[in-house]
């Protein structure tokens, strides 16, 4: 549950995102399957390599999203990473799993299982490739970083909640899409993943992307899901979770408003918040974490542009 360790402020400095525009052009490059790079330079390539239109992108690195495949059955696979149930798409001609890859994940192998109706599991490895994310080094007022007893106390007890929010999984509704809208217009951050260092001591690196907005604009639900929990928390404020089914989970932090509650089912585009600068931040945006499998990955990975 590291990964939802709730960010800090100052992520929206002016110098992030300053930068933000020439990373973005490398980030989206790097979040496509690399075919899709390989078929721009050279557009007689077969069928099978123009995938440029499957969201998420497959970005087998920590916080990515690994795409397997599992072949053809009959039935929907069950497959696992560890002892949690993983995203499978398709139909009987060939199954997908989805894998979220922790941003703790350590480069190198792994592997699924896949749990046939009977018989035992069968492995399905794959590669997690290294990925650099960029450092930020702040000194701030040491009251800011270390919590008093009760802020601690209660920062425990919501995540202790926030585990049993986290281990949502529903079945995937027959027509998914997982392409997402914006939940927000406005600048995205290139942040995700960066790793926090505060007063010389190491935080949990930033597991959303954060877009700046002001108080009151209108966030928007990016896929048809269910609310599964409402609260304002310590670190994230105003906050919301979605579930979409398969275990892929939205969360939206710092809201000024909360306008659904547990239980609503919202359509794509349908209003659930408005932005705003609630919990531990310095100015009103959007922080928004997509999880899967119960690991944050980047939400850049499921949309368009
Ligand atoms: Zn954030």
């Amino acid at each position: 549950m590291r990964s939802n360790r709730p960010h800090f402020p100052g992520l929206l400095s002016p110098v992030l995102l300053s930068r933000r525009r020439a990373l973005l052009g490398t980030l989206s490059l790097l979040a496509l399957p690399a075919a899709t790079q390989v078929s721009a330079a050279s557009p007689a390539k077969p069928k099978q390599q123009q995938r440029s239109d499957v969201w998420p992108h497959a970005s087998q690195v920590p916080g990515g999203v690994a795409r397997l495949s599992l072949g053809p059955s009959a039935r929907r696979p069950a497959a696992f990473s560890g002892d949690v149930p993983l995203l499978v798409l398709g139909d009987a001609i060939e199954w997908t799993a989805l894998v979220g890859i922790p941003l703790a994940a350590a480069p190198g192998d792994a592997s699924i299982a896949v749990r046939p109706e009977s018989g035992a599991d069968k492995q399905v490895a794959y590669t997690v490739a290294p990925k650099q994310y960029r450092e930020q080094r702040l000194t701030v007022p040491p009251r800011t970083v270390d919590l008093s007893p009760e802020d601690e106390a209660r920062y425990e007890r919501e995540r202790a909640h926030l585990a049993t929010v986290m281990a949502t999984f529903t079945d995937l509704r027959p027509d998914a899409s997982l392409q997402m809208r914006v939940p927000v217009p406005g600048r995205r951050s290139s942040s995700f993943g960066l790793r926090r260092v505060f007063n010389g001591q190491s935080r949990n690196p930033h597991s959303g992307m954060d877009i700046a907005a002001g108080t009151g604009t209108p966030v928007l639900a990016p896929l048809p899901g269910r609310v599964i929990d409402t609260g304002d928390y310590f670190f994230n404020g105003g906050t919301v979770w979605l579930d979409h089914g398969g275990g892929l989970l939205t969360m939206y932090c710092h809201l000024s408003r909360v306008d659904v509650k547990v239980g609503d089912v919202l359509k794509t585009g349908e209003q659930l918040a408005a932005v705003g600068a609630t919990g531990r931040v310095t100015g009103p945006h959007l922080h928004w974490s997509v999880m899967l499998n119960r690991a944050m990955v980047d939400p850049a990975l499921f949309i368009a542009a």
